[in-house]
């Protein structure tokens, strides 16, 4: 194999084009940029596991460590059948800005095991996560890179990551991974922080534009954890929510759904298309294409796209999922006049509260569910107040400012570090 191919083999597709897509005023070095182009580290595990039949099957995971200039690495682990190298590596580059903006002392990871968790039994899902943890347990750890859940992986994948680490090291350190349970370690509000993170943005950027809550009527597509949430916030804040969808389907009543009714047969095990709501159902699509004022992606990446972005009638995007709106359809919202929350400000809660709850590990001292919620409130406004700054300073849109100001935090650290 030549240099030219080794090179190729590590280079992030999409984080290049989205650092090309940058504005020529961000101006980067050709250092600078190739330094951030590509992840330092990228792994590739095959695991084997003993299925609960007797027979061996073999699981590809990965975890990519993007950039480790502002301190050990963090991001979630996700258990996916679609998931890939280049989608980790692109995930991994949004988390390493997400930490960056969010003024945290991390650097970006991400991680993932193409598996249908579906299809395995409970047995097999902790043998697995085992396995992973024999295979990457020399690559991560509390000031090295620090996991998380992500898609289909819970507090109960990362207890199993606690012991079997505790197992290999022969030390118990809960700082090896967030998002657990709380009699390991885990932090009061870590599970709603990604929703209220975005809930303090949203409310922040409406109190600035002069909006009224009452006024405003919105849709949430995605009802797990951070849909779920995020509905039950804002319409106790006395927002309201008009439509909200899962994979089966969304419901829509224009003078406001009973969310906490909703919230309640979901969590109930109801999927939406059954619950006993007298609301009207629609398909996704159509819940995308509803005349409301802001329109929340909390499912997957890649929900609007240049095939459904012209339909999008919202007057904002409040990204809670990650990469929710193509490149493309970027642009066509953008031409559209349509103001995009963007991800890497809108759901930073999640990790502010993962740091919180490493340093709560570190300090071995835990903290009441008001003062986490209070740290998280003002360190997602520091962050949005960054990006305002900058956005009224340069005339950027939000997401080219948060771009900014993140990658500026990693480039100081890696000049200061003599790595540019
Ligand atoms: P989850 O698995 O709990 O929920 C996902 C929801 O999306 C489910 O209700 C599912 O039915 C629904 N869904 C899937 N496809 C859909 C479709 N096409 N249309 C409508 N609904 C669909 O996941 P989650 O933890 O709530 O995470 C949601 C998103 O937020 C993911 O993109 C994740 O990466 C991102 N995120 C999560 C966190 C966190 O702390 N959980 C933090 C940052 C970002």
């Amino acid at each position: 194999m030549t240099n030219g191919n080794l090179y190729d083999a590590n280079v992030c597709i999409s984080c290049r084009e989205r650092l090309e897509a940058l504005p020529e005023t961000i101006s980067l070095t050709a250092g600078e940029f190739e330094l951030l182009n590509r992840p330092q580290r990228a792994y590739s595990f095959a695991i084997p596991v003993r299925m609960d039949d007797g027979s061996v099957k073999v699981f590809n995971a990965y975890r990519v460590q993007y950039n480790n200039a502002l301190g050990p690495t963090k991001g979630g682990i996700r258990y996916h059948q679609d998931v890939d190298f280049e989608e980790v590596k692109t995930l991994a580059f949004l988390m390493a800005l997400k930490t960056s903006l969010a003024g945290i002392p991390f650097g970006g990871a991400k991680g993932g095991i193409q598996v249908d968790p579906r299809e395995l039994s409970e047995g097999e899902l902790e043998r697995l996560t085992r396995g992973f943890v024999r295979a990457a347990h020399t690559f991560i750890g509390p000031r090295i890179d620090i996991p998380a859940p992500d898609v289909n992986t819970n507090s109960q994948t990362m207890a199993w990551i606690v012991d079997e680490y505790a197992n290999i090291s022969g030390a118990y350190e809960p700082g090896i991974v967030t998002g657990k349970p709380l009699e390991l370690g885990g932090s009061l509000g870590r599970g709603e922080a990604t929703s209220l993170g975005g809930a303090y943005v949203l409310d922040q950027y409406i109190k600035d534009s002069g909006l009224q809550r009452n006024e405003l009527t919105i849709a949430v597509q995605g009802f797990g954890n951070v849909g779920r949430n995020i509905a039950r916030i804002l319409s106790g804040w006395g927002y309201t929510i008009v439509a909200v969808s899962d994979i089966s389907g969304a419901r829509y009543d224009e003078g406001g759904l009973e969310v906490e009714t909703i919230c309640s047969e979901k969590e109930g095990g109801c999927i939406l298309k059954e619950a006993k709501s007298d609301a009207k159902h629609l398909s996704n699509e159509e819940l995308l294409a509803l005349d409301i004022d802001v329109l929340i992606p909390a499912a997957l990446a890649d929900q609007i796209t240049e095939k459904n972005a012209s339909r999008v009638k919202a007057k904002v995007i409040l990204e809670m999922a990650n990469a929710p709106v193509s490149k493309e359809a970027d642009a066509i919202l953008a031409r559209q006049g349509t103001v995009i929350i963007p991800d890497i400000l809108a759901n930073a809660g999640g990790v502010i509260a993962s740091y919180f709850e490493w340093a709560q590990n570190a300090g071995n001292e835990y903290w009441k569910l008001d003062e986490v919620n209070k740290k998280l409130r003002e360190k997602i406004l520091g962050a949005y107040t960054r990006v305002q700054e900058r956005t009224l300073h340069n005339g950027y849109d939000l997401r080219t400012a948060s771009y900014e100001v993140a990658v500026e935090r990693i480039l100081k650290a890696e000049k200061l570090r003599g790595n540019l």
